[in-house]
C-alpha cells in the first residue's frame, strides 16, 4: 500500500474532549473520526486493526466450531416482547417506530434473534451442541458515551450464542470459549485477566469477564496474591462470616447515650466531631426495592462501602436504589444523616440487614434517630433490631482471600473486553426454544452467550501499549506490520529501492505500506512513531551510498543497518520476532 492512497491524516494536537490515552491517540493517529457522541467512523487505518482483531476472533472461533451468521441491527418489538425485554431493559434500549406505526429497536444484544433463528432449526438433542456467532454492529444509549471506542453508543461486538441439551455440555462450551477468548486476548497482545462477575441483568448463574488491566480502566478487579482467586469488585467475596461471639458483652459496657452532634452528618463529619475513628461508626442507609415496592436499612461499619450487587443479590430483588432526600422524608420521618437501628419504624421499613463487619463492633456510634443527635456505646448484637446478616461490603486492598484464606487481596484498575455467560433458560423458556428427549419430552433447550467488545479491545491494546511518541502496535493487530520511509522522494535511486522492498514483502503476504509522501523526514518519522507501526524502514541517502537500510523495531530505540539484499529476510525474521510465543 503506498501512504497516498491510504487515506491517512494525522493530528499534531490532542483532541479537546478526549480524557484518556487511547481515544487522544486514535484520534491524532487518524483512526476514527467523531460523528455523533459516542458514534464514530472507523477511517481506513481504525477499520485494519478492527478487521486484525476480527480475524483472530475468527479463527479461534470457528477452530471450535462455531459458525458465523449476520443479525440484523434493526430488530423488531415483538421479539423482545416476547423475551420479556422490551418492558425491562432501561433507556439504553433505542426504540422507534417505522412509517407504519411498527414498533422497532436497535439490537444492545441478539438472545432474542438468534432465538428465533434456532427455534425454527433445533428439532431434537441431535441438533445440539450449536454455537452461532456474529461480528456486528450493536446500540446502547449509554448515559455517558466517553472515552472514543472504549464506551461508544454504537459499537462493533462479537457476540456468540450456544444451545444445549444438557447442563454438562453448555459447561464443555462455555470452558471452550473461555479458552477461546484466553487465545484471542493472548494473540492481541494484551496483558488481561479472567474474573469472576455478577451475572447482573442479562440473568444466568455463572460468567466470567475477561479484563485489560490498565489505569484507565472503569472497572476494578480483585485477585488474590496467593491462589488463583480473582472477580470483579461487584462480586469479590469478602472473608468476614457472622461473628460468632458478638453477643459476649460485658455486664458493665455502658449503655447508649445520645450526643449532641449539630450538623454532623457524614460518617467523617461525625467521626472527626466524636474523636473517634470511622471504623467505630455504623453507616445506616435506606434503599427503596423493586423501583419503590418497599424499603430496607442496611447497616454496614463506617469505613466500608456498601455493594449494592451484593445488596440486590441478598434481597433477590431486580433493582435497588436510594430514594433522594426529599422522596426519603416522605417515606419516613428520621432526618437522613442521623439515621439508627436501634428504634425503627417497621412499618415503613421492611427490614434490616446488616454486613458482616457490624457484627464484630463494639461500642460503637450510631445514629440516633434525631435531627443532630447520634448515640454513643451502641453494642449492636445488645441494642439494634438487625434482622439479618450478610456479605454486604466492598472488598478492600489486603483483605484475606475467601477462597484461601491465607492470600492477600489486590485491586486493580481494568477495561472489560469480553464477557461470557450460562444463561440457563431465561430466554429459551419465554420464547418456547424447546427440543425433544428421548421420551419424547419438550423440554427447554439451554443456552450460554459470549460476547467481545471489537473497538474496545483496540482501545485497549493502546492503552496497554504506547509511549510519549504515540501508539506500540502489538504485531498481529498492527494496521501494517512495516512501514517504509522514503526519506527522498526526488531521489529515483531512493525511490525505486523503496519500491523493490514493498513490492518484495507484499509478495510475501506482509501487510506494508510505503511513506511516498514529498514531506520532510521529520513529518515521516514523527507520523511513523504516531501510528505505532511495529517495524520501520528507512530509505534514505546515507544508506544507499553504502547499501544499507535502516530497520527499527517501535519498542526498541535504535535502529539496525542491514545490507540491501538482506534487508527482506531481516524484516521478515523481525516480525517474527515480535509475536508473542
Ligand atoms: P459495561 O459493563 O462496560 O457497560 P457490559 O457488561 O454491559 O459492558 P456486555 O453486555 O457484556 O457489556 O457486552 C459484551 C462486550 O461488549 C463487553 O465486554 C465490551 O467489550 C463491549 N461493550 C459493551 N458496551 C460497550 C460500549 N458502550 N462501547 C464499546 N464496547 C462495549
Ligand atoms: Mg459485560
Amino acid at each position: 500500500m503506498y501512504w497516498k492512497n491510504a487515506f491517512i491524516y494525522t493530528f499534531r494536537k490532542d483532541p479537546a474532549e478526549a480524557e484518556v490515552i487511547s481515544h487522544k491517540l486514535m484520534i491524532r493517529a487518524g483512526m476514527i473520526k467523531k460523528v455523533a457522541s459516542g458514534i464514530y467512523s472507523y477511517l481506513p487505518l481504525g477499520l485494519r486493526v478492527i478487521r486484525r482483531i476480527e480475524n483472530i476472533i475468527r479463527e479461534e472461533l470457528n477452530k471450535r466450531g462455531a459458525a458465523e451468521l449476520f443479525m440484523p441491527v434493526v430488530v423488531p418489538a415483538e421479539l423482545w416482547q416476547e423475551s420479556g425485554r422490551w418492558n425491562l431493559y432501561g433507556p439504553e434500549l433505542l426504540r422507534f417506530t417505522d412509517r407504519k406505526n411498527n414498533r422497532f429497536c436497535l439490537g444492545p444484544t441478539h438472545e432474542e434473534v438468534v432465538v428465533d433463528i434456532a427455534r425454527q432449526a433445533i428439532r431434537s438433542y441431535r441438533d445440539m451442541p450449536l454455537c452461532l456467532y456474529q461480528i456486528q454492529d450493536k446500540f446502547r444509549d449509554e448515559i455517558r458515551p466517553r472515552f472514543g471506542l472504549m464506551r461508544g453508543r454504537e459499537f462493533i461486538m462479537k457476540d456468540a450464542y450456544s444451545f444445549h441439551a444438557d447442563e454438562s455440555s453448555l459447561d464443555e462450551m462455555y470452558w471452550k470459549m473461555y479458552d477461546a477468548y484466553t487465545a484471542i486476548f493472548k494473540r492481541s497482545g494484551l496483558e488481561f485477566r479472567s474474573v469472576e462477575a455478577d451475572s447482573g441483568a442479562i440473568g444466568g448463574d455463572v460468567t466470567h469477564e475477561f479484563h485489560v488491566l490498565a489505569e484507565s480502566g472503569e472497572d476494578t478487579v480483585v485477585y488474590c496474591e496467593s491462589c488463583d482467586y480473582a472477580a470483579n469488585i461487584e462480586k469479590a467475596a469478602g472473608r468476614r462470616q457472622l461473628n460468632e461471639n458478638a453477643g459476649d458483652i460485658p455486664e458493665d459496657a455502658p449503655q447508649p447515650t445520645e450526643v449532641a452532634t449539630p450538623d454532623k452528618k457524614t460518617i467523617e463529619e461525625v467521626a472527626t466531631f466524636l474523636n473517634v475513628k470511622p471504623s467505630d461508626t455504623i453507616k445506616m442507609l435506606v434503599y427503596e426495592v423493586n423501583g419503590g415496592e418497599y424499603l430496607v436499612a442496611v447497616c454496614i461499619r463506617g469505613d466500608l462501602e456498601l455493594n449494592e450487587s451484593k445488596l440486590k443479590n441478598v434481597l433477590g430483588a431486580e433493582s435497588v436504589a436510594i430514594p433522594d432526600e426529599e422522596s426519603l422524608s416522605s417515606l419516613i420521618d428520621i432526618p437522613v444523616g442521623f439515621l439508627g437501628a436501634h428504634d425503627v419504624d417497621k412499618k415503613s421499613i421492611r427490614e434490616i440487614v446488616a454486613d458482616f463487619s457490624v457484627s464484630y463492633m463494639k461500642d460503637c456510634v450510631g445514629g440516633a434517630n434525631k435531627k443532630d443527635y447520634h448515640l454513643i456505646h451502641v453494642y449492636p448484637s445488645r441494642d439494634l433490631y438487625i434482622d439479618r446478616y450478610a456479605d454486604l461490603a466492598y472488598v478492600t486492598e489486603n483483605e484475606e482471600c475467601a477462597r484461601c484464606g491465607n492470600g492477600k487481596l489486590k485491586l486493580r484498575r481494568g477495561i472489560e473486553v469480553g464477557q461470557i455467560f450460562k444463561l440457563g433458560v431465561k430466554y429459551s423458556k419465554p420464547m418456547n426454544l424447546t427440543y425433544l428427549n428421548d421420551k419424547g419430552e419438550k423440554i427447554p433447550v439451554i443456552m450460554g452467550c459470549y460476547g467481545i467488545g471489537l473497538g474496545r479491545t483496540a482501545a485497549a491494546a493502546i492503552e496497554q501499549n504506547h509511549d510519549k511518541d504515540g501508539i506500540i502496535w502489538p504485531i498481529e493487530i498492527a494496521p501494517y506490520k512495516v512501514a517504509i520511509l522514503c526519506l527522498d522522494t526526488s531521489n529515483p535511486e531512493a525511490v525505486a529501492l523503496s519500491n523493490k522492498i514493498h513490492d518484495q514483502l507484499e509478495d510475501k503476504g506482509v501487510d506494508v505500506i510505503l511513506d511516498d509522501r514529498d514531506d520532510r523526514p521529520g513529518v515521516k518519522f514523527k507520523d511513523c512513531d504516531l501510528i505505532g507501526f511495529p517495524i520501520r524502514v528507512v530509505i534514505g541517502e546515507k544508506g544507499l551510498k553504502n547499501r544499507t537500510v535502516e530497520v527499527k523495531k517501535r519498542t526498541v530505540p535504535e535502529p539496525q543497518k542491514v545490507a540491501v539484499d538482506k534487508a527482506v529476510s531481516y524484516i521478515l525474521d523481525s516480525i517474527k520476532s515480535l509475536y508473542k510465543k
